[in-house]
């Protein structure tokens, strides 16, 4: 109760920049015809922009840029200009995090839900299975988790022919791109503050994006609530990580106020400790707050000394981003399994539960034969999904039917990894991505990511907040999306 209120007085970069007077305000044009020059002095400050901002990620061509900071840094692949959606998709959009945040809280207290749900999984996913097997330790134990925090990110995209929002995942682990895409938001304000009567735009249709100072603010009051004033954060990390800056963002403002330390899963077993209290040292130090942003993957557990490392957090005091319960809520299995009717309803009031369903698009197990048959015969209206995180694991257009055709042929239990979803086609339109200071102009499509923040203390929800957004763009061509994985590049919006 004596804990100090958190204030977080700093300020990413220019979110504070001036908007220029307001512009004579065109529609979006759909087609925006920028001429040659105006093009090349666009792309040219973007570039400079983003160099001076620290929009960047490690050089692939630079062999320390994954494992040293300062070393061989790119600017991230960014839109050149923002997206435009209507405002009221966002506001839906916005209005939805509150409700998952508090969906995920109450879905992870039912340990037999997750484990009943994931059971067949379990037989046939090993990683999957690794992460029920923590769980069920957890439950055998019976652990609790007092302080619950989430740094989520629901995304979504806009059906053309229906004209509705629908979830595409929510993220509840490894949430990435808070910091660089407040980034590309202030870039684009940037641009239209210089350029936006050439272009016809205004600035202050941008929203400001809030994302990296409200994850800061999350951890912050995470860390007071565990209330240990020797106590540090701990961020888990990849040993190679370029999109290391987008995290360096989030600890860089979260230092300012509290120690923060950055450690793989392989130090913290080499250096970590569970102590008799039941709190997590590392080299000494106590941990209040685990932040994962590795571990979501099977590569990230290379040898058993990764999976000691997840269990020793796990069963410790320490508050984790996400616990073992929250991780698995967050998995595609989960998300179809909350699909089915009355499902949602179990968890939620009424019209919570149908503010959500709204948003879904079909999800289906594989033991519906039915669906099944139709997306054999129709392989492109389908999205094929294993229990994957990252970006480049799902299964599309005629893989799909032969995937299908295989595990139909063999019998096996191997259905169980995968759920089908049906396939999101958004309307695409005319961008300028920017790659390695190249910029190719495509028919690309949008992922829109909308960030929430859950912090509980008890029975005291300490935040329960949308917090920022993240606009993704791709190739209206390529199947998968993913900034890490190269497919798509950093966006944000143009409200119309
Ligand atoms: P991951 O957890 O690996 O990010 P996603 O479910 O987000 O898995 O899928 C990865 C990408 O595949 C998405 O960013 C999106 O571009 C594409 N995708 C996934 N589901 C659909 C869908 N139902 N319709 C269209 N595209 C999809
Ligand atoms: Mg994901
Ligand atoms: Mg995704």
């Amino acid at each position: 109760s004596s804990s100090p209120p958190v204030s977080l007085g700093f300020s990413q970069s220019d979110e504070t920049e001036e908007v220029q007077e307001e512009v004579v305000l065109k529609p979006f044009p759909t087609s925006l015809s920028i001429s040659p020059a105006l093009l090349e002095n666009l792309v040219y400050d973007a570039l400079v922009w983003s160099s001076l901002n620290g929009l960047v990620v490690g050089d692939k061509s630079v062999k320390r840029s994954g494992t040293s900071p300062g070393v061989g840094m790119v600017h991230a692949p960014f839109a050149l200009l923002p997206m435009p959606i209507q405002e009221g998709f966002w506001k839906q959009a916005c209005e939805l995090a509150p409700i998952f945040n508090e969906l995920v809280d109450r879905v992870s207290l039912d340990g037999k839900f997750l484990q009943d749900s994931l059971s067949r999984t379990k037989k046939v996913d090993a990683f999957t299975s690794r992460l029920l097997d923590i769980h069920s330790k957890m439950l055998e134990i019976n652990k609790k988790e007092v302080i619950r925090l989430g740094l989520h990110r629901s995304d979504y995209m806009l059906d053309a022919e229906t004209a509705l929002l629908y979830q595409i995942e929510l993220n509840t682990i490894s949430s990435s791109f808070a910091g660089l895409g407040c980034l590309v938001s202030n870039l684009h304000r940037h641009l239209l503050n210089q350029h936006g009567k050439d272009l016809g735009l205004n600035p202050k249709r941008v929203p400001g994006n809030t994302a990296v100072r409200q994850f800061a603010e999350a951890l912050a009051k995470a860390w007071n609530a565990y209330d240990n004033k020797r106590a540090v954060v701990l961020f888990v990390v990849q040993p190679e990580e370029r999109n290391m800056y987008d995290q360096h963002w989030l600890s860089f403002l979260l230092k300012e106020i509290y120690p923060t330390i950055r450690k793989t899963l392989a130090e913290i077993d080499g250096e970590g400790q569970l102590l008799l209290d039941g709190s997590l040292a590392i080299g000494g130090q106590i941990v209040a707050v685990v932040y994962f942003r590795a571990g979501y993957s099977p590569n990230d557990y290379p040898s058993e000394a990764e999976w000691n490392a997840r269990l020793m957090m796990e069963q410790s005091t320490a508050i984790k981003c996400p616990s073992i319960s929250y991780h698995l809520v967050g998995t595609k299995k989960i998300q179809q399994e909350l699909a089915k009717p009355l499902v949602l309803e179990r968890f939620l009031e009424d019209e919570d539960a149908a503010k959500l369903r709204k948003c879904f698009a079909g999800l289906w197990s594989l033991d519906d034969l039915e669906v099944v048959k139709t997306a054999i015969e129709r392989p492109e209206l389908f999205v094929l999904k294993p229990q994957r995180e990252g970006g480049g694991n799902n299964i599309y257009g005629d893989d799909v039917k032969e995937m299908l055709l295989k595990l139909q042929h063999e019998k096996s239990q191997e259905q169980a990894a995968y759920i089908l979803m049906q396939r999101i086609f958004p309307t695409a339109s005319l961008s300028y991505l920017i790659r390695e200071g190249i910029c190719h102009q495509n028919n690309a499509i949008s992922e829109l990511g909308i960030y929430g923040a859950y912090l509980r203390n008890n029975d005291k929800v300490i935040m329960n907040d949308h917090c920022g957004y993240l606009m993704r763009t791709k190739d209206s061509s390529s199947n998968e999306g993913g900034v890490a994985t190269g497919f798509a590049v950093l966006d944000s919006l143009y409200l119309t």
